[in-house]
């Protein structure tokens, strides 16, 4: 494979990359943040009312703003400014957990809300240093809303909370507050690691398949290689022949379409082989076995290429390929492994083409 193909590919590959992170990690992203802004809207006018109760007026007239600052949540989520929500509902939470220890003290456990959004902002910090977007240092964020805790459960300690409320529900409130907030937390987290790691699977496999052809990678295969050499194994080096030819007659569209369709016949005829695209039209495979079952396993292959249809457009492409096989003996590096199957099948292309040698 020329250097030309091997660049855009990698270019391919990392745009790839960047758009399963930007669809497959914002979809999701967004349905949950949905989710847990319509939890804490409902949470929101739950305490609402609770206030009400409690006799506590400024609570209740407080919660108006917040009802607002989570129904702006939705616009903001919908829009995709999931940054600026994050941002946002930390912020009023931090103001609306000051307010509400000032008012009724920390025997309710209003103050331990603070801590619930630490994770959330250290993975948006995240998400968007991937996505090269600009984000604030959620370590800055973090310290300041810790200092607020200080100040505002400090405060409390010196002068006590503003309003003298019943507190016969304060055991029952520090209670749930801290099921929600230990919930959200552990929740969070679990759900954050599983997208982590599906995230990790999907790009390991496309960091280890080639694009066209969905058969391992160069890369990848001499890791295989590597881990798999063993006697009664077989290399097998198999080229298109003449693929020039099949470009320059029915464009480099039709040479693909022969690439895959090869990719698919080599996949089913080869059932137990590793099979990596090794460069632009030869494949490289690894097959279990003694030399004479590989021999007449691709020698079947060799046929079935021959007879197969390969159509394009209409018009069908006569494709044969020319395979070189070497059997592993212990005397042999992977390079030198490589290279004397490679041998063999220029002895082949030497010899006529469409055989095995
Ligand atoms: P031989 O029988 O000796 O193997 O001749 P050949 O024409 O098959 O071999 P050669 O190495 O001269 O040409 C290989 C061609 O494969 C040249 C290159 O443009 C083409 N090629 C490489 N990668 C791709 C690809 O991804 N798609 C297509 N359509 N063509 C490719
Ligand atoms: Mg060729
Ligand atoms: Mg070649």
């Amino acid at each position: 494979m020329g250097p030309g193909p091997v660049k855009s590919m990698h270019e391919y590959h990392f745009q790839a990359i960047h758009d399963i992170i930007k669809t497959m990690n914002r979809k999701q992203i967004n349905k949950f943040t949905y989710a847990v802004n319509t939890i804490i809207l409902l949470m929101v006018f739950g305490l609402m009312a609770f206030f009400w109760v409690l006799k506590v007026p400024f609570l209740v007239y407080f919660s108006i703003p917040t009802i607002c600052v989570y129904l702006i949540g939705y616009v903001l989520i919908i829009t995709g400014h999931l940054d600026i929500y994050v941002w946002m509902v930390y912020m009023w939470l931090t103001l609306y957990m000051c307010v509400t220890t000032i008012c009724l003290g920390y025997d309710f456990g209003f103050h331990l809300y603070c801590m619930s959004m630490i994770s959330v902002m250290f993975v948006t910090e995240y998400l968007a240093y991937k996505l090269e977007e600009k984000s604030l240092k959620a370590l800055y964020v973090c310290i300041a809303v810790g200092l607020a805790y200080l100040a505002c459960t400090g405060y409390i300690s010196y002068h006590g909370p503003v309003y003298d409320v019943d507190k016969s529900a304060a055991g029952l409130f520090w209670s749930i507050n801290s099921i929600i907030v230990f919930g959200f937390l552990i929740f969070y987290n679990n759900w954050l690691i599983h997208m982590i790691i599906r995230s990790e699977e999907s790009l390991k496999k496309m960091a280890q398949t080639d694009k066209l052809t969905g058969l391992f990678n160069r890369h990848y295969m001499m890791e295989i290689l590597r881990k798999k050499k063993d006697k009664d194994t077989c290399l097998t080096i198999a080229d298109i022949d003449h693929f020039k030819v099949i470009n320059d007659t029915y464009g480099h569209s039709g040479g693909d379409v022969v690439l895959k369709a090869l990719a698919e016949i080599l996949t089913e005829n080869l059932p137990g082989s590793d099979i990596c695209r090794w460069g632009g039209e030869e494949f490289l495979i690894l097959t279990p076995g003694q030399k004479e079952t590989v021999l007449k396993a691709m020698e079947d292959l060799r046929t079935a290429v021959e007879k197969y249809e390969f159509i394009y457009e209409g018009r069908k492409m006569d494709v044969t390929i020319t395979a070189g096989i070497c059997e592993y003996d212990s005397s042999l590096s992977v390079d030198k492994w490589i290279k004397n199957a490679d041998e063999n099948l220029y002895r082949g292309k030497n010899s006529g083409r469409n055989m095995v040698v």
